[in-house]
């Protein structure tokens, strides 16, 4: 399906090939019709598989969401701790319930791992609406919500950590699940639910998830809660028995988050408002844009190496021109000289003023003028204030719009933006300490894809410690984390 929209070199589809359902109201999201006109490259395209995967999730998700006779029921059966996946119920739907916290970034990459999830084990995804997550983007589900509602029965299911004795992790310690000789048990006689734990303090135990043998067992419980903070899809590809899914759905693997994330997150229209205005007003006219992702913390002074490493990077990857001696004359004045606009995003403004500066005092060596622009300057992260989150998410898709990217290592908010842009980007490398800064500055990072943080160190089938970047092709280790995983 297709809305056709005019743009410079032809008609565009406006729903990105149909990776996008058909059957909004236009005017609830206008970010989900309108995102096309504002990028330069058109990402890629989604396989037919993948397609239909999607338009099936839907399908369940309206079947099995809030509001069904399924639902009630399988609430029900939650209340009562009975496990409901033993085919008795009315459509035997089951869920995963996803709680994401900390940053947005951290957020937008666990809810995007549990959706992917959800697909592979047909479970109907349930987003805690907590952390702002109601607050920011439009529901990506026609006919349906994918918030969870209130009155959830596990009452205390937001504190669930890595202590929680129904964690997959803790039952199976406390043998309450057995998977090594085989849990025979008839699904009616699982636990009602299991909490899944996969924050970055998750156990051995807790990460036996990404085995298939555990996933065999936990096909079968009807409620899953799922935390974490990470994008845990390297894990999932691990998976024996994911991989033939996997494999069908994303014939190009690294661009599984690229099109997770565009098909789920949708500025809500106060946030595309932000976008829109700032990229009209000042990235819209420039022949090329440049982001460049400075992610700093509120209590670190000003640092000169940082500042150094950003130039160091962008000047020696050609990203931003070098700059001419102070009196020397512009290469080519006048109207006809190129222009470039660089988006600078981060918490201070000093790296935004000073680069800003070098640009107004001395002429680029290549002829070019070049604009910088900050939208905003918040000084320190907070969590739960509203307009804080809708500029950070502004930002992150500000920066996806960019057709060069600059972003900081292990940061979650970069792998967002590069995932949205569909852009392999120019990683600014962690420096060994504050007063070195790394040579080189930055490297081309080996995929659009987010680094796996927390991952699994263990081979399923040897059943013993192993280096997972080394189990499959598609699963290596991140250039900016070197124990991370990320797909290539
Ligand atoms: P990470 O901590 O770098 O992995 O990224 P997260 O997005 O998970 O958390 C950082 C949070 O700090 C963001 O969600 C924002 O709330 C805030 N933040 C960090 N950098 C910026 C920035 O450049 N712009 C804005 N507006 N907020 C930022």
């Amino acid at each position: 399906v297709c809305y056709w929209i005019i743009a410079s070199d032809g008609f565009i589809c406006s729903l990105l090939g149909g990776l996008l359902a058909d059957g909004f109201d236009e005017r609830s999201c206008r970010s989900r019709y309108q995102s096309v006109m504002y990028r330069s490259r058109p990402g890629k395209q989604p396989s037919a598989y993948l397609v239909s995967k999607l338009r099936q999730q839907e399908a369940l998700q309206r079947r099995c969401g809030p509001g069904t006779v399924a639902y009630s029921h399988a609430l029900e059966q939650l209340r009562s701790g009975k496990s409901a996946g033993d085919g008795t119920g009315p459509q035997d739907c089951k869920y995963l319930v996803s709680i994401s916290y900390r940053g947005l970034g951290n957020r937008i990459l666990a809810t995007a791992s549990a959706f992917l999830y959800a697909v592979l084990t047909g479970r109907v995804l349930l987003v805690d609406p907590s952390n702002e997550m109601g607050e920011l983007f439009c529901e990506p589900f026609p006919g349906t919500t994918w918030l969870l509602p209130p009155g959830f029965p596990l009452a205390s299911y937001t504190n669930f950590s890595v202590n929680t004795t129904e964690s997959y992790g803790n039952m199976l310690r406390n043998k309450v699940i057995r998977t090594a000789a085989g849990d025979v048990r008839p699904a009616s006689r699982l636990p009602a639910f299991s909490y899944v734990h996969l924050d970055h303090d998750a156990t051995e135990q807790d990460n036996l998830f990404f085995c298939d043998e555990d996933q065999r067992v936990l096909r079968n419980i009807s409620w899953l809660v799922m935390r974490t903070d990470s994008y845990i899809v390297p894990g999932l590809f691990l998976d024996t028995g994911f991989q033939g899914e996997l494999g069908r759905m994303f014939p190009e693997p690294d661009a599984v988050f690229h099109h997770i994330v565009r098909y789920l997150f949708h500025p809500n229209n106060h946030v595309w408002g932000l976008v829109t205005r700032y990229y009209d007003a000042y990235l819209a006219t420039a022949q090329q844009r440049v982001g460049i992702q400075v992610r700093v913390f509120g209590s670190q002074p000003n640092s000169p190496e940082l500042l150094e490493q950003i130039t160091k990077c962008t000047q020696k990857e050609r990203l931003l021109p070098e700059l001419l001696a102070a009196a020397a004359d512009p290469v080519a004045p006048g109207p006809s000289r190129k222009t470039k606009a660089v988006l600078v995003t981060s918490l201070k403004s000093w790296y935004y003023e000073k680069l800003k500066g070098m640009y107004w005092e001395r002429a680029a060596a290549t002829g070019e003028a070049v604009s910088v622009h900050q939208p905003s300057h918040e000084e320190f992260q907070r969590f739960g204030a509203r307009s804080h989150d809708a500029k950070a998410w502004a930002e992150i898709y500000l920066l996806s719009l960019t057709d060069a990217l600059v972003t900081t290592a292990w940061s979650t908010f970069g792998y967002v933006a590069q995932g949205l842009g569909g852009l392999r980007p120019w990683v600014m490398y962690r420096p060994d300490n504050d007063t070195h800064v790394p040579d080189p500055p930055c490297g081309r990072d080996v995929s659009m894809e987010p680094c796996f943080h927390a991952p699994p160190f263990y081979d399923c089938r040897l059943k013993r410690g192993a280096d997972t970047g080394k189990i499959v092709p598609q699963v290596q280790h991140c250039i900016d984390m070197s124990w991370g995983l990320k797909i290539v």
